[in-house]
């Protein structure tokens, strides 16, 4: 369309002429932080997070330290160790950050190596990259003396070959979920941090939206952040984070942004996805919202010193 003809077509009403944008509407919510997470696991790593935030770190201390608390946890099989191996038998491990400054950091296909939250941040911070992958993410952990470690538990071991003598092909949701963390500190900045083992007996090499920036996680600081969970090739396609962060840059509150990114996964399949996408957002206002696609979603949300759990009914729950 010509951009006479667009103006015409604006002019009568067809088309927003201009949009409005929330940003310079809204204050950040200050002296006040808000930590919001994804799963029920969410709980102990928001006290984690409080605990940095007490001490004085910024909201990226906590991030990371709400999500190694849940990649150490041996007894969660969808985070760092413990986490169900992929069919060939390894754990390869997914994991972004992001800061109040737009920085970023991420790994891909990390093996080994007990926390890829904090190999992201590393490279965020000591490197000219944002993303490392396999190997050369190995190499560099190594080389900033993360150790070594066997991340594939007797029971995930078992639980796998167990799968390999049926090799049942799992429904995603059966199989995966992440930890994702959003924390607004006490200056009113905002920063994430997102890590998972991925979909349990994925393909050998298969990474996901978690260590993505746009699709796991987004944080601008003058709107706010989200981020997912659920199934991550669905939410590659359509850059859910990023998503969420600029429908509330329109103006959208959290969880209208987080349906609205949920609705154009609904419309792609048909009215009937079988899969579970889950979003948690937060407004730099300190508002929050979550919305999921299918069955119930639960995130933990702690603020005014109180955590609590909640359950959502997906979009399309009866
Ligand atoms: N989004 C993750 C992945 O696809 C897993 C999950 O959150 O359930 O790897």
């Amino acid at each position: 369309m010509k951009r006479r003809d667009f103006i015409k077509v604006a002019s009568a009403g067809v088309i927003a002429p201009s949009t409005v944008f929330i940003e310079p509407s809204l204050k950040h919510n200050k002296n006040n932080p808000i930590i919001l997470s994804t799963w029920s696991f969410g709980l102990p790593a928001n006290e984690a997070a409080k605990n940095i935030l007490d001490k004085g770190g910024n909201a990226m201390d906590a991030a990371e330290e709400g999500a190694r608390l849940t990649e150490a946890d041996v007894t969660n099989s969808s985070v760092g160790i413990g986490g169900l191996p992929d069919e060939d038998g390894f754990v390869t491990l997914d994991s972004c950050v992001m800061d109040h400054t737009g920085n970023c950091g991420s790994v891909a296909f990390l093996q080994d190596i007990l926390h890829p939250v904090s190999v992201a941040r590393k490279i965020m911070e000591e490197t000219k990259h944002v993303m490392l992958v396999g190997k050369g993410a190995k190499k560099f952990a190594l080389s900033k003396g993360f150790k070594e470690k066997e991340l594939l538990t007797s029971k995930s071991k078992k639980e796998w070959q167990q799968w390999q003598k049926e090799r049942r092909e799992m429904t995603p949701h059966e199989t995966h979920d992440t930890i994702s963390i959003i924390v607004q500190d006490k200056n009113g900045d905002i920063a994430g941090a997102c890590t998972t083992s991925g979909w349990a007996y994925k393909m050998h090499g298969r990474v996901g939206d978690s260590p993505l920036i746009g699709a796991g996680l987004f944080v601008d600081n003058e709107v706010g952040a989200a981020a997912a969970t659920g199934l991550g090739e669905e939410v590659i396609k359509t850059n859910g984070s990023f998503l969420v962060v600029e429908l509330m840059r329109q103006g959208y509150d959290p969880k209208e942004a987080c349906e609205e990114a949920l609705k154009r996964v609904i419309k792609k399949h048909n009215g009937n996805p079988d899969f579970q996408i889950g979003y948690v957002a937060m407004r730099k206002d300190g508002k929050v919202g979550s919305a999921a696609l299918k069955w119930t979603f639960d995130y933990a949300l702690l603020k005014k010193n109180k955590n609590k759990l909640f359950t959502i009914n997906g979009m399309l729950t009866k």
